[in-house]
């Protein structure tokens, strides 16, 4: 039972059903009083002129002196006829002048005239019951009340109690106790059925909780694809949808967890083959020169130094490209864009490859727009973008292939796009040449001599300008990779890349 009401089902049932019965009480209360307050409205409204019709029966003895056994006489018969009615007569000030009861059931002998005069004023806004002194209890009660003329030329009142004390017990056995037993006999029914009603439905509303706990406690356990139906807009519709949201939200970054996890795996792998073949090399040169110091021919020795060297360069631009990229991963360089004539970088760039080119007998052709606008950018990192491709383009192509370099504008857009006749590259690579170590060639052969990593710079640095690469590649034919850099306005404000 103690379980049941530490649920939310057991605290929301027992608050509704103490509100429940406190609300049936406070009904009970109005009713009987209301109940009330209509019979004596109704018993004054009735016998509104009584006193006043009475009073003509008194005047004549209160002619010269108060005839005292006269009035009670009266008074008595009265009272007789209708046992329901006590009858006082009082003076001006409330005080009581004459009365047909035993004086030891008065117990006061003086009431308060302000109602009287309220009552007797006939003003059509005062409204019924008014509720008087009662000579015989303390408690208030409805009365009819007339003026009447004293013998000492003062004013009185006729005033008549119209719940006397009998028929206060018989009012207050029947009525009381039947009204009572009614409303009562109401509210068990509304407590019983509003109960089961109210059971049900809040058994209903927070069946929803418990699904939705135990969707949660599912997704605790490691269920990530739990999730929890939504069948309403309702506050708890709306938890559920928020709840729904939270869990793709964990769910997708656990898959990158996962992703990212298994790239750092491939990525060390990749590092430390990259570094541990040319490694390997080098000191196999090394102990070669040192065991054969003296028998080594000077050719030999350079051709083995050579070697060395060019271990060396590579491992030098493979931990340089790392150092760059994790930096560019860590967002530590980030752009400082600025303008710049796109067409003198790029001059300078084919310039410096030209001899690798010609080492190849490649033909490098630049073909440039004239009147080229200066364009935004970070000029170093386009400066890598542009090396990078350039390097690619000559180190994919065959001995005396052909690579087009042309720059165009369009609208508000230079466009520069490197065509080269390589090998180009299969289809069903394309998508991944962006991916850090990814090769095409996996075995990694010497012959280009890449680390996998100068496109996955590239895109890193378009990707920080908001700049998208194209590539359209044709296996056998050659490949071309383009991409726009925004013309520079000086008036215009320049949004920073
Ligand atoms: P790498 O250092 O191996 O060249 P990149 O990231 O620069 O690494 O390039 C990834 C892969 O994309 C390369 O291994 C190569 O197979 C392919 N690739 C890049 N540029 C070209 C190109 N111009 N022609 C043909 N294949 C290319």
């Amino acid at each position: 039972m103690r379980e049941f009401f530490r649920t939310l089902y057991g605290k929301i049932s027992l608050i509704f059903f103490l509100l429940l019965f406190l609300l049936g009480t406070a009904q009970i209360i109005i009713s009987v009083q209301s109940s009330m307050n209509f019979v004596c409205e109704t018993d004054q409204t009735l016998n509104r002129y009584l006193a006043k019709n009475l009073a003509t029966k008194f005047q004549p003895l209160l002619k010269d002196s108060l005839n005292r056994a006269g009035i009670d006489h009266l008074i008595h018969e009265l009272m007789i006829f209708n046992p329901r009615i006590e009858i006082y007569l009082i003076d001006k000030q409330g005080e009581l002048l004459a009365y047909f009861a035993d004086p030891y059931k008065i117990k006061n002998s003086h009431i308060d005239t302000a109602p009287v005069v309220r009552f007797v004023s006939n003003d059509p806004d005062v409204r019924f019951p008014i509720m008087g002194d009662d000579p015989r209890s303390d408690r208030k009660k409805v009365f009819s009340a007339a003026p009447i003329s004293l013998p000492d030329g003062q004013e009185g009142y006729i005033y008549i109690i119209l719940g006397s004390e009998l028929y206060d017990t018989a009012i207050n056995g029947i009525g009381g106790s039947y009204i009572l037993s009614t409303t009562a006999f109401t509210l068990v029914l509304v407590l019983v059925f509003a109960g089961i009603l109210g059971s049900i439905l809040f058994f209903n509303l927070t069946r929803r909780l418990r699904r939705m706990t135990l969707a949660v406690s599912d997704f605790d356990k490691g269920d990530y694809r739990r999730r929890i139906q939504v069948q309403s807009e309702d506050e708890l519709g709306q938890l559920s949808a928020a709840f729904n949201h939270m869990a793709d939200t964990v769910e997708t970054s656990i898959e990158e967890m996962k992703k990212n996890d298994a790239l750092r795996r491939e990525l060390i792998a990749n590092i430390s083959h990259d570094l541990r073949s040319p490694l390997a090399s080098i000191q196999g040169y090394l102990e070669t020169i040192q065991m054969k110091e003296d028998t080594i021919a000077p050719e030999q020795r350079k051709a083995f130094l050579s070697t060395i060297l060019n271990g060396v360069i590579n491992l030098n631009k493979l931990v340089h490209e790392l150092f760059e990229l994790s930096k560019l991963d860590a967002l530590q360089t980030k752009p400082r864009p600025e303008p710049f004539s796109i067409a003198e970088l790029l001059q300078d760039v084919v310039l410096k490859f030209q001899p690798q080119a010609e080492s190849k007998r490649i033909n490098l052709i630049t073909k440039i727009e004239r009147n080229l606008p200066f364009v935004i950018g970070d000029i170093g990192m386009i400066d890598r973008v542009l090396s990078n491709l350039i390097d690619n383009a000559i180190r994919y192509t065959p001995d005396e292939g052909r690579i087009l370099v042309l720059l165009s504008r369009k609208k508000d857009e230079v466009w520069l796009c490197i065509e080269d006749s390589g090998e180009g590259i299969p289809r069903e690579d394309l998508p991944h040449i962006f991916d850090r170590f990814y090769r095409v060639e996996k075995s990694r052969s010497k012959h280009s001599g890449g680390s996998g990593l100068g496109l996955a710079i590239v895109k890193k640095i378009l990707d920080a300008h908001e700049i998208k690469i194209d590539v359209q590649s044709e296996h056998g034919r050659g490949t071309r990779f383009s991409f726009a850099l925004r013309v520079y306005h000086p008036k215009r404000q320049q949004t920073p890349a």
